[in-house]
This record gives structure tokens, C-alpha cells and sequence, in this order.
């Protein structure tokens, strides 16, 4: 029990693809103090996309120094810290030496597609077609296995720790979970379902590897080390914070980025679903304790893992390029000085102009899986000025959370009443009315957007006791929020959405 007297706080790392925050939540569920530090992007290769494991370690450490510091500035003290909960990137895969605890190669992101080629030939492999059924992910260049098995391929490094025995494999939370428990010395090395289920190791309905998915992609288990899968909110299989202010303690939350953004937008009940506009943009959707197996182009994965009558299934629509094409915007062509401004260059015209801009830079994902699209602008004229590209780049993740739900309602039979959505992207609000228009139904965004960090805290907390139960937690983050209910006539939305299908197939091809 707590006791009311004394404050009580939970930490929360979220580790993103472009940068690492630390966030320190009350018990109502708002954020008292952060910390967070951008990190370097490797592109050393056309479609190669990497980050230094090493650097991701230090930016954490230096987000949670930062965020407690905030805290004892306003009075608190550090000790009131209970519990430490990790979100993370998804499929992003780390090797390291299982012995010394150093990292083998560069973190391969997840948006990484050098492993087309690769992916091609696993696709013809007899039993191909059976491994969705088994993990919930169709093969593509998007989950773990493929840069896992580019590694043992291409880098001699990563190829002789595996003949040794010595090769550990991880996704980021286990790389976390490992190194700030202090590395070799206690080798704390679990991963949660949320993500597992983006390794295609793990059979969906066991939350456990399967051998058939581990022959399939002909790997000796007895050569690399897995993470031990273990629920997302547990008190003591995730260790404790080994160095660093918080020394001591525990960590005993993970989820999946996007599963916490579930969490922290407190879809507990089948039929929830929110939208997350980050770097990519994941649409998931509680589809309760069975997991649902689509034939529409989604994946089927895990919500969360709260342990027995507390474990939910989701239903989800990723789309690699959201933010990441206005920051290409703004990097790359020089549109405007920060994301922040595209909306308001995006609103210096009336529409599109009659242009769609398919930014499928790293090929598209959900529901098409066009490994080899490419970024493709459609309908250019001589009217075409900035103002009607940035509006395209913002209204191509709208076209693809319409594809999303559409797959949805196909697979579930059921039709979604709203969505709740957050993310650096969905602070546009010319995004979020495009959103509604484009899928007639209410867009719900709450006040406080750090959605993601609250879940990996929820996580945690519910494993101290922080929170007795999810019930608990309705209330959190209800007040303030922005609903953005549809304004465009149906037939319009549909005809810009026929639009946007026929660019689609122009994207097509482009790989040699
Ligand atoms: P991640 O957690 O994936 O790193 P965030 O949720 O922090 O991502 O969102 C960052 C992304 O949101 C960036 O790619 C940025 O371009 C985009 N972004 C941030 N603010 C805005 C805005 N006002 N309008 C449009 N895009 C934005």
C-alpha cells in the first residue's frame, strides 16, 4: 500500500528513433519533470538506417541525470521515484558479444530496407506463406529476423560469435534492460511480448519462440542467445538500475513503443484503437484476448501483457514515413525552418492542388507492403507551388490511416466510433482536421501528448503498486483534450482517397 502522506512518482525512458527522453510521472498521471537529447542518424548507404548502440545507452543515462535534476529543482526528492518503466523503437536490432556485453554492429533501425533482396528469396522459401499465421507479421524488410540474418551474412564479426555461441540477440528494450542492469556482470536479458511479437520469433498465441518460425529462417538456437520473453509489467524480471542518480531502482515496465502509446491512451477495452503520428505513424487496435490474424495487410500483434485476465491482442496498421517526411521537408529541401511551421506553409493554399505525394521512402507498409515504392509526386502542374507539396506530405499519412481502417473494418467486421491520436505530427492541427475528413469519424487528441511515456510508466507502476488497477487510471489525462469532427462532404473525401489509391500503384518498381 502507499502511503498518501509522501509523494510518489515513476520514471519513464522512452527511447524513440530520433531521440531519448526520461520522463518522471505523479500518480495522477502528469508529467513533473523531463529530460530529452537527440541522437545521431547513420544513413550510410541509400535505404540503410543505423544507430550506435553505445550512444543510445549514454543518451539515456544523461536524460535520466537531466529529468531528476528538474525534479530536485522543484523540490522533490529523488527517492520518491518507485519504479522505472522502458518504451522503445520497435524491431531495431542490436548484437552483441554475450560474454564482454559490447555491441557487434550498429543498431540496424527499423526503417532500414537493405535487406530487400534478402527478403525476396525468403519469400519463395517453402512454408513462407504459414509464418503470419504463426507470428502475426507477413516478411518484409520491417521486422527484426531479416537484419538479424543480413548480419550473419555480411558482417564476419556477428558470423564468428555466432560459431562460438557467444552471439546475443536484442531488440532495444533488451539492450536497455541489459546494459543499465550493468551488462555481463548480472546479464539480465529479457524482452516483453509487445516486442517479441516484431521479431517473427515468437508464436503469438504461446508468447513464446517457436521452433518452426526459428528453423524456417534456419538459425541454430543453440548459437545465438534470446532474450527471455516475460510479461510488459513485472517486479523482478526486469532487474534495477545498476549506476547512475537513480541507482537501485527497480525497472518493472517495458512495452513496445506503440503498445504503450495504447497504454498511455488507456485503449484497455476491445474496439479502442489510437493513432500515434511520430516518426512512422501505428494505428493499433485492441482486438481483445485472442489475437486476430489479418488477411488485409495488417499485423497482428500484442497490446500489452499485464499477466493472466490482463492481456490484450491488437490489430496494426504501420506506415514507416509520417514525420520523417516533413523533417525531410525541412532538411532536405529547405520548405521551412522546423517541422512546426509546415502547417502553416501547408495552409497558404486551399487544397492539394490536385497533388499527392506518395512519401514512400523506405517502400510502403501497411496494408499495401510495396517493398520497392518509392517517394513518388503525382500531379504536378505549373500551378504547383511549396504550399501544395507540404499539403500533400501531410495529407499522405492521412491517406494511409484511411487504407488502415478500411483494412480494419474488414478484418474485424467492426467500424471504428473515434480515434485518439498523439505524436509530434498530430500537433497539426490542419493534419488532424484533414484526419477527420478523410475518415468521417472524430479525431481525439488529449491535452498531455507524451502518451507513449505515460504507458511504459503505467507499466511500471502497476507492477509496485503504484496503481492497484486500470480502473484506476480512467480519469488520467481526460481534461483539455481537442476533438476534430469530420467538415469535408463524404464524396469529396472519397474521391481525393481514389486519388491517392491511383498514385499508390505509380510508386511502384523502383528497386533494380
Ligand atoms: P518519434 O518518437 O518517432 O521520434 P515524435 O512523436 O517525437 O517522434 O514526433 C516527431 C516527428 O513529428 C518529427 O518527424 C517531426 O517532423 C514531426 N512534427 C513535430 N511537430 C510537428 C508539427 N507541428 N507539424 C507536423 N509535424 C511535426
Amino acid at each position: 500500500p502507499t502511503d498518501d502522506s509522501h509523494e510518489t512518482f515513476v520514471g519513464s525512458i522512452d527511447q524513440g528513433t530520433t531521440s531519448t527522453r526520461f520522463l518522471i510521472f505523479n500518480r495522477s498521471g502528469e508529467p513533473v519533470a523531463s529530460h530529452q537529447i537527440e541522437f545521431k542518424q547513420y544513413y550510410p548507404q541509400s535505404g540503410w538506417h543505423e544507430h550506435d548502440p553505445l550512444e543510445i545507452i549514454s543518451s539515456v543515462e544523461q536524460c535520466i541525470e537531466g529529468a531528476v535534476k528538474d525534479l530536485e529543482n522543484q523540490g522533490h526528492a529523488k527517492a520518491s521515484i518507485k519504479a522505472v518503466g522502458i518504451t522503445n523503437q520497435r524491431e531495431t536490432t542490436v548484437v552483441w558479444n554475450h560474454e564482454t556485453g559490447e555491441p557487434l554492429y550498429n543498431a540496424i533501425v527499423w526503417t532500414d530496407t537493405r535487406t530487400q533482396a534478402l527478403v525476396r528469396k525468403l519469400k519463395q522459401r517453402l512454408g513462407a506463406d504459414k509464418l503470419q499465421e504463426l507470428c502475426g507479421l507477413p516478411l518484409s524488410t520491417y521486422p527484426s529476423v531479416g537484419k538479424l540474418l543480413w548480419l550473419l551474412a555480411n558482417e564476419p564479426k556477428v558470423k564468428d560469435a555466432y560459431e562460438k555461441g557467444n552471439l546475443a540477440f536484442g531488440t532495444i528494450d533488451s539492450w536497455l534492460v541489459y546494459r543499465l542492469n550493468g551488462g555481463p556482470n548480472k546479464n539480465v536479458f529479457v524482452s516483453d511480448p509487445t516486442n517479441a511479437s516484431r521479431t517473427m520469433f515468437m508464436n503469438l498465441r504461446t508468447l513464446d519462440y517457436d521452433d518452426q518460425l526459428i528453423d524456417f529462417f534456419r538459425l541454430d538456437p543453440r548459437k545465438v542467445h534470446f532474450p527471455k520473453i516475460t510479461r510488459s509489467s513485472d517486479r523482478e524480471a526486469y532487474g534495477r538500475l545498476e549506476s547512475g542518480v537513480l541507482k537501485g531502482v527497480p525497472i518493472t515496465g517495458c512495452l513496445g513503443d506503440q503498445s504503450a502509446a495504447l497504454v498511455g491512451q488507456k485503449g484497455f477495452s476491445p474496439g479502442l484503437a489510437k493513432n500515434t503520428y511520430g516518426t512512422g505513424c501505428f494505428l493499433l487496435y485492441n482486438v481483445g484476448e485472442k489475437p486476430v490474424f489479418s488477411s488485409h495487410g495488417l499485423l497482428g500483434t500484442v497490446a500489452y501483457d499485464f499477466g493472466e485476465g490482463n492481456r490484450m491482442y491488437a490489430l496494426e496498421g504501420s506506415i514507416a514515413v509520417a514525420g520523417s517526411s516533413v523533417k525531410f521537408l525541412v532538411d532536405n529541401w529547405g520548405f521551412v525552418e522546423s517541422s512546426s511551421r509546415i502547417s502553416q506553409l501547408a495552409s497558404t493554399v486551399e487544397d492539394n492542388g490536385g497533388v499527392v505525394f506518395v512519401t514512400a521512402f523506405s517502400g510502403l507498409f501497411a496494408p499495401y507492403w510495396i517493398d520497392d515504392a518509392r517517394g513518388t509526386i503525382y500531379g504536378i502542374t505549373a500551378y504547383t507551388n511549396r504550399g501544395h507539396v507540404a499539403r500533400a506530405t501531410l495529407e499522405a499519412t492521412c491517406f494511409q490511416t484511411k487504407a488502415i481502417l478500411n483494412a480494419m473494418e474488414k478484418d474485424s467486421s467492426r467500424k471504428l466510433a473515434a480515434l485518439a491520436v498523439d505524436g509530434g505530427m498530430s500537433n497539426s492541427d490542419l493534419t488532424m482536421q484533414t484526419q477527420a475528413d478523410l475518415i468521417q469519424i472524430p479525431v481525439l487528441r488529449p491535452q498531455m501528448r507524451e502518451t507513449t511515456a505515460l504507458g511504459a510508466a503505467i507499466a511500471a507502476g502497476l507492477a509496485v503498486g503504484v496503481w492497484e488497477s486500470l480502473d484506476e487510471l480512467k480519469s488520467v489525462n481526460v481534461e483539455g483534450r481537442t476533438d476534430f469532427t469530420p467538415r469535408m462532404p463524404e464524396a469529396k473525401s472519397r474521391e481525393m482517397f481514389e486519388r491517392w489509391e491511383k498514385a499508390v500503384q505509380m510508386s511502384r518498381g523502383w528497386s533494380a
